[in-house]
């Protein structure tokens, strides 16, 4: 038996206890709640707290966004963002870092822009441009097997953020020391806890994945492939 042991439940959401950026089923939902009677869940993703509050339709929970650098609660029953860290980009270099990348590896069709530079910092660099088409997207790289060739080029490009395998034909950069791991740390010293006192649900715990740091730390993590297993997965923390 599992539960007792943890204070703390920190989940991924998309393909752990959702479809990509899809709403929860209802079966999903139901142990969601039922987790939360017994232990205090946070969500912990590569998009902002806002977007996953949004797809979680509003159900309350803690949510740790962008790698760390969003952190927001639910305060009189409203979403409220405590933590907002932005980081400056220096755009110029990271398009023309981009197009050594593509020079490299000669990848040639884009349809759209290079790169999406978001708000906080973080960058995602779609292989197919930023317009590509869903069912192209889907079909460029399923076993993830042309960007873990790529993976160590582009990292060496990006010595100042941390680069995930993301979504179905891109990467994701993050500036340092920004990662879902040191969100977590961050979010267990504000509390006063350690790694013993969580566990993490996640789905992307492979080479570039974005819960592989969390993977291969001292946190008990727990795997999941296909998010209708949730239930299954969590079943053994509840009474
Ligand atoms: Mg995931």
């Amino acid at each position: 038996m599992l539960n007792n042991r943890f204070k703390v439940i920190a989940l991924d959401l998309d393909g752990t206890v959702s479809q990509h950026k899809s709403k929860l089923n209802a079966d999903n939902k139901r142990f969601l709640y039922q987790l939360m009677e017994e232990y205090q869940v946070v969500f912990v993703g590569a998009g902002t707290c806002k977007r996953i509050y949004k797809q979680l339709e509003g159900i309350p929970v803690d949510i740790i966004g962008n790698y760390g650098m969003q952190f927001s609660k639910i305060m009189n029953n409203e979403f409220t963002l405590l933590t907002d860290y932005r980081r400056k980009t220096d755009r110029e270099k990271i398009m023309s870092n981009v197009k050594t990348l593509r020079k490299e590896f000669m990848l040639e069709e884009v349809t759209g822009e290079l790169v999406e530079f978001h708000d906080s910092g973080v960058i995602t660099i779609p292989l197919l441009g930023t317009e590509a088409k869903l069912a192209d997207k889907l079909k460029y790289d399923p076993q993830r097997l042309k960007r873990r060739r790529m993976l160590s080029a582009v990292r060496k490009l990006f010595p100042d953020y941390t680069v995930f395998i993301g979504g179905s034909s891109s990467f994701d950069a993050a500036p340092r020391p920004y990662t879902k791991l040191y969100g977590i740390n961050e979010y267990l010293k504000r509390q006063g806890m350690c790694h013993d006192d969580v566990v993490y649900i996640g789905d992307d715990y492979g080479r570039g994945g974005n819960d592989e740091d969390i993977y291969h730390s001292d946190i008990k993590f727990l795997c999941i492939d296909d998010y209708r297993n949730f239930p299954e997965v969590v079943k053994e923390f509840l009474l």
